[in-house]
């Protein structure tokens, strides 16, 4: 049944992470928020679901670090009952030849001297290029970047003012420390790290960092970006950290969720938005699969713009160019995600469980080197899968005893890379088992007896994160975070201020700036986006 004209001031489409962030930020100023989410838990890839009878886990994102800290103290996430762990070991990374390498706080640097006393030495300049390069994309992140804007405007004018501010920021750097982030910014991440170390474990766990959720060889120019992506995070004050949400990362939604409703947001669950309302050019609201229209002054999209454009909007709503490129917005993250059940912890040969489990509290990934993942990459562009993956293991469960019955345990595994679609026409549905198998068999060969260990499993291919999660082709970010992809260019020249090519119509969700993970900070930034044009009445 219609409901009356603008019952809302802004309606949300989907209820990920950022659109809760950017919900509780219009209802702080004051706004009215109705969000409309089409699965029955809010959180969109930030969830914790019993994928086992028993078993609970984050089944999608799985680990904590790049949620910003001004968005916890704003939204008081702590007093919404979110609590966040580090983990005792950073990162483990075991090869079959019985070596190993441990990352853990005063713990690296002789860890690095097992293999090379000179990677050792340059191990705290390489991380104080990278805190330097971390600290400006901080800063960055949380403000919109410069955007194209047309004419005598006043928008040209705060344009104008901002592309000043950014300057300013960069100004602030030495000429040497402004090389460094260029390079950050185009090199590929495999020639970054050839040229600071030797030891290929070493390059593999920042090199990892550099195929999270990106369909690309480390050696493809532009993946250094990624790895920077993922150092822009932290834990509890400690940067680069990665943590755990204590009850999974279903915890950080739920408490985004309360903040959201103790301030007035109005949520609805299994709603599904069929097509955005625009009249006059303008996006006045939403028609919900069961035909129910919401109304609202403006409407904030935390679904990946290819999604919004190609899939929800009226036909002759967006000029032709635009919509012609929105096609062609590319995501295609190349990821396979298991959840298992296992009935006891994994013992690795390189370092057996019996010498002690702080390493089982990390991420651990399997891939011992950059020439192992750009085989990876390569086996997958032409078979669909590589025989060989990247994994990156986490057992929640040894820091969280809420996930699973007395004595079992829980894991994730994340795995790279596979096809998004399959060649050949073949059907991930048909496929998904055999991979399933493969990864449980890659984790064997580090970890014997590990195939043995498993009770259930939950196997999710980037056509199944499609169709459960709504990441259109399985994209964990709303997009590839490439060059022509990022910054002033996400999700297109002329729209990174998280407004699109109508009035009213604004991007909160990970296709803007600054991109995917559970950061929070597109929500932030179109919030803020949203609450000065309705102070200088854009939409009203
Ligand atoms: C397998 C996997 C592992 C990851 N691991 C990590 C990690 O460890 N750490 C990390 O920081 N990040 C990780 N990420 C990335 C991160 O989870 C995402 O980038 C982030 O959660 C996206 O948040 P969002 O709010 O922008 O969008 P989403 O979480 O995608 O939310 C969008 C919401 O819109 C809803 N929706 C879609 N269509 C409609 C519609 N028609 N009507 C109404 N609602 C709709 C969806 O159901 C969803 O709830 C991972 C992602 C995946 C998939």
């Amino acid at each position: 049944m219609p409901v009356g004209r603008d019952e809302y001031d802004v309606v949300i489409v989907g209820a990920g992470h950022n659109g809760l962030v950017c919900a509780a930020y219009l209802a702080m100023a004051g706004l009215r928020v109705k969000m409309v989410e089409r699965r029955r838990v809010v959180g969109g890839a930030a969830v914790t679901e019993e994928f086992h009878p028993g078993f609970r886990n984050s089944v999608a994102a799985y680990a904590v670090s790049l949620l910003n800290p001004k968005i916890i103290r704003d939204l008081r996430l702590h007093e919404h009952g979110l609590r966040i762990v580090e983990r005792r070991v950073q990162n483990f990374l075991p090869a079959v030849d019985g070596s190993y390498l441990l990352a853990a706080e005063g713990e690296t640097a002789r860890q690095i001297g097992k293999f090379s006393a000179a990677d050792a030495g340059r191990y705290a300049a390489f991380n104080r290029e990278l805190d330097m390069a971390a600290d400006v994309l901080r800063d960055l992140a949380l403000r919109a970047p410069p955007n194209l804007a047309s004419g005598f405007t006043l928008r040209r004018l705060g344009e104008l003012i901002r592309t000043g501010a950014l300057a300013n920021r960069l100004r602030r750097l030495r000429p040497e420390q402004v090389r460094i982030l260029f390079d950050l910014a185009t090199k590929s991440a495999g020639e970054f790290l050839d040229n600071w170390f030797e030891t290929d474990l070493l390059k593999a766990m920042h090199g990892f960092d550099a195929v999270v959720g990106n369909y690309a060889s480390p050696y493809a120019p532009g993946t250094a970006y990624v790895l920077l992506h993922h150092a822009f995070g932290e834990v509890n004050g400690r940067k680069r950290s990665w943590g755990h949400a204590l009850g999974g990362m279903g915890a950080i939604t739920q408490a985004m969720a309360r903040a959201a409703q103790t301030l007035g947001v109005a949520i609805e669950t299994d709603a599904p938005v069929a097509e955005i309302v625009v009249e006059r050019d303008r996006a006045c609201g939403v028609v919900l699969g069961d035909g129910r229209v919401i109304r609202g002054r403006a409407v904030a999209a935390n679904v990946n713009p290819r999604l919004l454009y190609t899939g929800l909007m009226p036909g002759g709503a967006l000029p032709a160019e635009f919509l012609a490129r929105m096609r062609r917005w590319r995501c295609e993250s190349g990821t396979f995600r298991m959840n298992l059940a296992l009935s006891r912890l994994p013992s690795f040969a390189a370092l057996p469980t019996s010498k002690g489990t702080d390493h089982l509290t990390s991420g651990i990934i399997l891939g011992p080197s950059l020439g192992y993942m750009e085989r990876a990459f390569h086996d997958a562009r032409r078979d669909g899968w590589s025989r060989e993956p990247i994994i990156e293991m986490l057992i929640p469960s040894t820091l969280d005893d809420s996930l699973s019955p007395p004595g079992t345990h829980v894991a994730s595994l994340f795995c790279h890379h596979v096809a998004p679609q399959l060649p050949d026409g073949k059907s991930w549905s048909d496929h998904r088992d055999t991979v399933a198998d493969l990864m449980i068999d890659t984790v064997e060969r580090y970890a014997p007896g590990f195939k043995a260990s498993v009770l259930g499993r939950q196997a999710l291919s980037p056509l199944d994160l499609e169709e459960t999660f709504g990441l259109t082709g399985g994209d964990i970010f709303h997009g590839a975070l490439s060059l022509d992809q990022l910054f002033w260019a996400r999700p297109m020249i002329g729209y990174a201020d998280y407004r699109g090519p109508l009035r009213g119509l604004y991007h909160c969700g990970s296709g803007a700036h600054p991109g995917g993970g559970v950061t929070g900070l597109p929500g932030h930034n179109a919030a803020r986006a949203i609450i000065r044009d309705r102070r200088w009445r854009v939409w009203t």
